[in-house]
């Protein structure tokens, strides 16, 4: 049995959803027609504490959405140094929503007051206009902070304070508020919009929710279709969202345990590998360098152990926990580390 790591975007629709797939009442979404499509963006809406919500094709989807919902060309967005949205998008920043990005740098996944004071520009013939200040929580994909409702708040009065809208790439959201232990709304109630992954931790097959006021998921909506985004009988896929809400965000510590787990049995076999302190969800960075194997190496050797790990940069692996791990799992990892590196 193969144990993959590289993601918790690998995880399987669990029986429950492939149920509720088969059995969903659908229509035509395009037409505002499909009911289960519904159900889940008002179940979206109202568990975040915003008005509407707009079930999108994925992520990346609905961040471009989002962008070009709240900017104008040539604008500038202040963006994360290691934000999925800079890095991971295929430029769309600037090949589809036309905006260019300003990158922060972060400390354990926060960004400096001073940092953003000195990147929001003065109005001016000559500059572009600062227009969101872009937040992801948990922030990082390769490291998974989780960043608490005053953290945000604070980020979120500065921006406002210079006119700028505050937009949330939440794909791991439910990652954040089970880490931190907080109300979902409490992540919601200082962003003007946010988008979170059903396809994440939660294990749907399908979608990413777009939650923010009437008035922006309506002009959203527009843009989706623009964007060849519009879905037809999606109440198959929604039917599989609800129950991910509904099922899957309760069991999200027992993933942070493992990673846990797994970071204390690393740090064990030998300290330079992993530093715990920085695993706080579920991901789990592994850093070969100061032990002298390079990660296509380790990443390969793992393979022949039937473990699927990420490489991320020279020396740097990435490990997720999910629902389709376990602690045996985990510690099946552990060891077959110990010893390819001996
Ligand atoms: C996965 C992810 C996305 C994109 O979601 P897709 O459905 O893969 O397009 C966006 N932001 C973050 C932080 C992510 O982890």
């Amino acid at each position: 049995m193969w144990k993959d790591f590289r993601s918790d975007t690998v995880t399987q629709p669990t029986p429950a959803m492939r149920q509720a797939m088969m059995a969903a009442v659908v229509g035509d979404d395009t037409l505002g027609e499909d009911p289960t499509v519904k159900k889940l963006e008002l179940l979206s809406a109202a568990m975040f504490g915003k008005e509407a919500a707009l079930l999108t094709v994925s992520g990346t989807m609905a961040n471009q959405i989002a962008i070009m919902a709240l900017t104008q060309l040539g604008d500038e967005i202040i963006v994360g140094e290691e934000a999925h949205m800079y890095n991971l998008e295929v430029g769309a920043l600037a090949a589809l929503a036309c905006v260019q990005a300003r990158p922060l740098p972060s400390q354990e996944g926060r960004f400096a007051v001073s940092d953003i004071k000195k990147s929001i520009r003065p109005r001016g013939v000559q500059s572009p206009v600062s227009r969101v200040l872009c937040l992801e929580n948990t922030y990082d994909l390769n490291r998974g902070y989780p960043l608490p409702p005053a953290y945000q708040a604070e980020m979120a009065q500065l921006a406002r304070n210079h006119g700028l809208a505050v937009y949330l790439d939440g794909a791991r959201i439910f990652n954040a508020a089970a880490a931190l232990q907080c109300d979902l709304k409490e992540l919601a109630q200082d962003v003007d919009a946010l988008q979170f992954c059903l396809t994440k931790g939660l294990a749907a097959p399908f979608g990413s929710m777009l939650v923010g006021s009437q008035a922006f998921i309506e002009k959203a909506r527009w843009i989706k279709q623009r964007l060849g985004g519009g879905l037809r009988q999606a109440g198959h896929m929604a039917a599989a969202g609800i129950i991910a809400l509904e099922t899957m965000r309760e069991r999200l510590h027992e993933d942070h345990a493992n990673a846990c787990r797994l970071a204390n049995a690393l740090a064990a076999i030998d300290e330079r590998l992993v530093n715990v302190k920085q695993v706080k969800t579920n991901v789990v960075q592994l850093d070969f360098e100061k032990i002298g194997k390079e990660a296509a190496w380790v990443t390969e050797a793992l393979l022949q152990q039937q473990i699927k790990v990420k490489p991320i940069g020279p020396y740097a692996c990435r490990m997720i926990t999910h629902w389709g791990i376990t602690a045996g799992d985990v510690d099946y990892a552990a060891h077959a580390i110990q010893k390819i590196i001996k």
